[in-house]
């Protein structure tokens, strides 16, 4: 027996060496009781002492198949005891196949891949190439808005874990958001910031259109409150960008591989970005891996020009056939119907709870990717708690997520917007259990009202 065992884990010593020597993301250390985690199947997982927690955020938004799903982890063993390793110059079966999978799923003409570890270095490559096909320099990202945190992707993060890494990357220049439920610009009408195009052209007019290599979106937003943009908003950016020469990037790190409901969330508006940018549900997560997919002009333009990128586990084999599995997997069980099928019957679940719950200000969703935005007054739409919100200020929502943990519903926020992003294999009784769950733990938040 060594002191690796699993059996001499217990999970008080796994807590105890996570706090000593683990160091976890956006978080002050000692601040920190992470759960001991032993096992996961499905929608679940579950800790040392054998109770279960409702996965309802699919982890990081990545868990897309769930838990520990068979055959993705058979796949990846067959992958490593095949060959586990093979640098990014050689040819390899899984790259080869998945690039060719990406080619065939995702919309227009997109069709070379450049697979990376996730989706900050998705980012990275994704902006670096749009700085050499145009030979401009600036990129226009939105305020609201998370793209990783390398230097680079931080640089085109909006939101306040940007401030940490400041000045961070030059020529990065932002917009703002179609945030219609609190609309930036107050929604005059027409809305030149809910419409998209006209305030892409205004900032073109200042910043000089013939030095923008790239607009870069999520086209519906993930982490900074799950905004879905009004209909014509992204093809008004599409008319803008093509109008200078400017590329049009989006980021599907999470909304990508039918999170929405759709393949990937710019089909529900039949728009073609020139490069889109993935990970998380590419492969569920079950290995580290990201994408930057590519038009098929750009992948002309690399057939004679140098691409400047690469990584050690660039389309690492092991990422690669979880890939292709995790695909495979989708096609075969039906898994982006199957999500918009539940994702209505999340959404109508919601609407529900909406009349019970005066603190729900505002239900945002399609497929799994549902927003709750909670208020403390329906009229004056005052959030229940305040944009960046720490400490006590925050405490309205952090009680809500213990409360919901306390009863086996694993849920987080951003601020005041509930994040519901179940895994896509959920079933519709998991479902109705959370939101039996939330009926109950609204009740804490609407206290506040
Ligand atoms: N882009 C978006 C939209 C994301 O949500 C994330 C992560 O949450 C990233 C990029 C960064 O991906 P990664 O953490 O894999 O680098």
């Amino acid at each position: 027996m060594t002191t690796t065992d699993a059996e001499t884990w217990t999970g008080q010593r796994l807590k105890d060496t996570d706090k000593e020597y683990v160091i976890h993301s956006w978080s002050v250390q000692g601040a920190l009781d992470p759960i001991p985690v032993a096992g996961g199947s499905g929608s679940w997982f579950w800790d040392y002492d054998g109770r279960r927690y409702l996965d309802f955020q699919s982890q990081l938004v990545n868990l897309n198949l769930g838990h520990q799903h068979p055959r993705l982890v058979e796949a990846i063993r067959a992958q490593a005891e095949q060959l586990c390793y093979i640098g990014p110059g050689f040819a390899e079966r899984s790259r080869a196949e998945l690039a060719e999978m990406m080619a065939a799923l995702t919309p227009g003409d997109l069709k070379m891949s450049f697979f990376t570890t996730g989706g900050a270095a998705a980012n990275e490559n994704a902006v670096r190439l749009a700085r050499h096909v145009t030979g401009r320099q600036k990129v226009i990202a939105r305020y609201r808005s998370y793209h990783g945190a390398t230097a680079g992707a931080m640089s085109l993060t909006g939101d306040p874990r940007r401030w940490a890494a400041e000045p961070g990357m030059a020529g990065v220049v932002r917009m703002l958001d179609p945030y219609t439920y609190r609309c930036p610009a107050g929604h005059p009408d027409p809305c030149p910031v809910c419409s998209g195009g006209p305030h892409l052209e205004e900032i073109l007019q200042y910043e000089n259109p013939e030095t923008v290599a790239a607009v870069i979106v999520e086209p519906v937003t993930g982490t900074n409150g799950l905004l879905y943009p009004p209909e014509g908003y992204l093809r008004s950016l599409r008319e803008v960008c093509d109008r200078h020469g400017i590329l049009l990037i989006f980021d599907e790190v999470m909304a990508g591989f039918g999170r929405t409901g759709e393949w990937f969330a710019c089909d529900h508006w039949n728009v073609v970005p020139d490069i889109l940018t993935t990970a998380k549900g590419l492969n569920s997560g079950y290995v580290p891996l990201g994408a930057m997919t590519v038009s098929a002009r750009i992948s002309d333009w690399l057939r004679d020009h140098m691409f400047w990128g690469g990584l050690t586990y660039a389309g690492h084999p092991l990422a690669c056939a979880s890939g292709v599995a995790s695909l495979r997997i989708m096609q075969d069980e039906d898994v982006v119907p199957h999500a918009r099928a539940m994702g209505e019957r999340l959404g109508a679940g919601l609407t529900a709870l909406a009349d019970r719950h005066p603190s729900i200000g505002d239900i945002r969703g399609r497929g799994l990717f549902y927003g709750v935005e909670l208020v403390r007054d329906r009229d004056t739409r005052e959030p229940l708690v305040p944009f960046n919100a720490k400490g006590p200020a925050a405490a309205p929502v952090g009680r809500l997520l213990k409360a919901a943990m306390a009863r086996g519903l694993y849920l987080t926020a951003n601020f005041n917007v509930l994040r519901l992003t179940p895994p896509l294999v959920i079933t519709a009784e998991e479902i109705d259990l959370a939101l039996g769950i939330l009926d109950e733990v609204l009740c804490l938040a609407d206290e506040h009202y």
